[in-house]
């Protein structure tokens, strides 16, 4: 049921996906980063190649500061790279766009306006009438299951809550492409399980395209229908396998043998990755010391 697909591929057709062109495509992606406190640059991404066809959810997986948020914020926009290219639909990426809605682990929401205006606020600047962008926004509320905190500022609400404004927020101007930097990570398990079903309930109805990043091999596993493991530092594509697990997905899939299976082979990866990043901060540190 689960196939691994070619690692790399520098290639515009998604690989496993025959004849479709990708969505977002990465090609030869280098990163690099110069500290503000001088020394060597730090190579975030090293020729990364990844292709995700439109209306895939690929989640994204792979120790801390392995460059995972690097390459979302380069399809947002708000990165350029050091060397190769990021296309979206075939073109290259100039900055943030409407076209892409973001979620990030925490909501950034304004504090000072209500659930209904910070969900309104994009539409309002792009100058959507009033009318469709208040009708947009009640069916994005109602979807989340925040209708009745229309009015609530994001401080009367809880953190599942706030994301879920986040979610909103991002998926009403309806963008094509969605990108996810571990949205659920600071929730508490039980509230993270309810939201990854209600962003599946979505996702299964609009299969926009979505690129999802988390530290969650559980999560990735679930809600993907890729999940692609990176490197430690600098980031790399280790592993690239389909999820074919049945759908529509909710928590019973957790038992499925198939899934236990994947889940452990794909935890093991990680691991091994996060003890050669801890092993590479920690040959930095001491070569810092040392100077
Ligand atoms: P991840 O999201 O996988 O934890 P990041 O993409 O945030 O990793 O970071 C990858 C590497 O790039 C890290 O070593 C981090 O310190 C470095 N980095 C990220 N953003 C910057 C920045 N703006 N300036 C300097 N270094 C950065
Ligand atoms: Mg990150």
């Amino acid at each position: 049921m689960t196939d691994t697909v070619a690692a790399t591929t520098s290639a515009a057709i998604v690989p496993g996906v025959r004849g479709q062109p990708a969505k977002i495509s990465f090609r030869g992606i280098t990163k690099e980063f110069v500290s503000q406190a001088g020394g060597r640059p730090i190579k975030a991404l090293d020729g990364l190649s990844l292709d995700i066809a439109e209306k895939d959810f690929v989640c994204l997986i792979g120790p801390s500061g392995c460059g995972k948020s690097t390459l979302l914020n380069l399809v947002g926009g708000f990165e350029r790279a050091t060397s190769g290219e990021v296309l979206l639909d075939g073109a290259g990426i100039a900055g943030p766009g409407p076209d892409r809605g973001v979620v990030f682990q925490e909501g950034a929401l304004f504090p000072w306006l209500n659930v209904l205006n910070n969900v309104c606020y994009g539409p309002k600047r792009l100058g959507v009438p009033r009318e469709r962008y208040l009708a947009d926004a009640h069916a994005i509320l109602d979807e989340v299951g925040l209708l009745s905190f229309a009015q609530h500022l994001p401080a009367e609400l809880s953190g599942g809550m706030r994301q879920r404004v986040a979610i909103a927020r991002a998926l009403i101007n309806r963008p094509p492409v969605l990108l996810m930097d571990e949205p659920f990570g600071a929730l508490d398990p039980q509230t993270r399980v309810l939201m990854q079903e209600m962003l599946l309930r979505i996702w299964e109805h609009d299969n926009r395209t979505v690129l999802f990043i988390t530290h969650d091999v559980e999560e990735a596993l679930f809600l993907g229908t890729r999940v692609v493991v990176m490197s430690s530092r600098p980031g790399r594509v280790l592993k690239d396998v389909r999820a074919d697990l049945p759908r529509p997905r909710d928590f019973s899939v957790l038992r499925n043998p198939e899934f236990v299976e994947m889940k452990a082979e794909l935890f093991a990866l990680v691991r091994e990755q996060t003890i050669a990043a801890a092993a590479d901060s920690s040959s930095r540190a001491s070569g810092a010391r040392a100077r």
